[in-house]
């Protein structure tokens, strides 16, 4: 749950994923992706006036149609920015000030829900990498292009004056966690193993975030060759988003994959009276449940809940996954910002992210990052990490 309140210190006059208090008097406005805790102060009001102020928000393609689908408003105060392109964005401090500002952005995919984008913003000297909330494998660092500059013909990667970084699980309870890959694989399997059973069968998925398990339903549909069937207003999007909406279905007959159902409720479909729940198996897609537990396990029985079954998926870098970012690419920032700090965890959360930038920490992760680049065995962590998790 993001803790960040907006504003980039170190860049007057934007603000970032909060839309309330004191960031209403910003002058541009940006949306790294559509989960509420980035929505906050996102009404059709705020909208109306952007429009008023000629003011606008910006954010990626997909994340305009999912607004488009929460919110109505006048579609020219949102501007699409696309993904690893740079835009110059002109702007004025306030009407006093009327001087001009000029920002380059970039938006790069993150890799936590459709449409979800990290911020680089780019301003005289002033260099601030946003993350949003973002799942990167590290084997896929050298890809996110416009991080890097080259020099001759290798790829450096670029020094920001600041990272706001999505500290979701940096906690030593969530040290690493099981690609989405074999998260998907598994619910595969589970799947198949269930639908052979008994042809009656069917399998609910029980996702938590209105957008986030997009990954699962594409591969889960890829593989077993049916759509999955959603709620009515989630498929009013998705059918407007090229690369999902022939992977999901608004007819609840068509299949026997269904993530239509709210969380907590009965155990019964309520998209069809003529399945009974004896031949219902419910999937349930989460973390939390490993909390502090062995995540090779990539899935199993529930032990509470007749035929449920757990699968530990996770949207947001592991704490293995955020030292190999931060040593990748912040090690030269002057700070590093995190956007979820609870008042609980506060001082874990700085003394893990003081433990990651070490210098010693460094030098050691250089020299095997050295001989991790050219694809050799030798890799620093255990090998699930470095299978190709890339749902950008
Ligand atoms: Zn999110
Ligand atoms: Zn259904």
């Amino acid at each position: 749950m993001s803790t960040f309140l907006g504003l980039i210190e170190e860049i007057p006059g934007i603000s970032v994923d909060r839309f309330d208090e004191e960031n209403l008097g910003s002058s541009v406005f940006f949306l790294s992706h559509c989960h509420l805790d980035h929505m906050n102060g996102l009404s059709n009001n705020m909208f109306m006036n952007l429009h008023v102020n000629g003011k606008y928000l910006y954010c990626s393609p997909i994340t305009k149609v999912l607004l488009e689908n929460m919110f109505t408003f006048e579609s020219s105060c949102v501007k699409e920015i696309d993904v690893d392109t740079p835009t110059v964005i002109e702007y004025t401090l306030n009407e006093k000030n009327g001087n001009k500002i000029l920002l380059t952005v970039i938006a790069i995919s993150a890799g936590h829900c459709p449409g979800s984008v990290m911020f680089l913003f780019e301003k005289d000297n002033v260099s601030v990498l946003y993350t949003g909330d973002f799942r990167i494998n590290p084997m896929d660092f050298s890809k996110l292009k416009c991080l890097h500059y080259r020099e001759h013909s290798k790829l450096i990667p670029k020094t920001f004056t600041k990272v706001y970084l999505d500290t979701t699980f940096l906690s030593n309870d969530f040290r690493t966690l099981p690609t989405r890959l074999e998260s998907v694989t598994k619910v595969c399997d589970i799947t198949k193993y269930w639908l052979n059973k008994n042809p009656r069968n069917v399998v609910v998925l029980e996702c938590s975030a209105l957008y986030g398990s997009e990954f699962l339903y594409i591969e889960l549909s890829k593989m077993l060759g049916m759509r999955i069937h959603v709620k009515t207003n989630v498929y009013k999007s998705y059918c407007r988003i090229a690369q999902l909406s022939c992977y999901v279905t608004n007819e609840p007959c068509s299949t026997r994959i269904h993530a239509c159902k709210k969380k907590f409720s009965s155990k019964s479909l309520e998209c069809r009276d003529d399945i009974k729940s004896e031949y219902i198996l419910t999937i349930i897609p989460s973390v939390q449940k490993w909390k502090n537990r062995d995540t090779s396990v990539v899935g199993e029985w529930d032990k509470n809940q007749e035929q449920t079954f757990n699968v530990c998926y996770s949207t947001h870098s592991s704490l293995e996954e955020l030292k190999a970012f931060v040593q990748y690419f912040g090690m030269k920032a002057s700070e590093i910002y995190p956007c979820v700090v609870t008042s609980t965890e506060k001082n874990k959360i700085y003394n893990l992210l003081e433990s990651i930038t070490k210098k010693e920490e460094q030098e050691s992760f250089k020299q095997i990052y050295t001989l991790k680049l050219p694809k050799v065995s030798k890799i620093p962590f255990k090998s699930e990490y470095f299978s190709s998790d890339d749902d950008s």
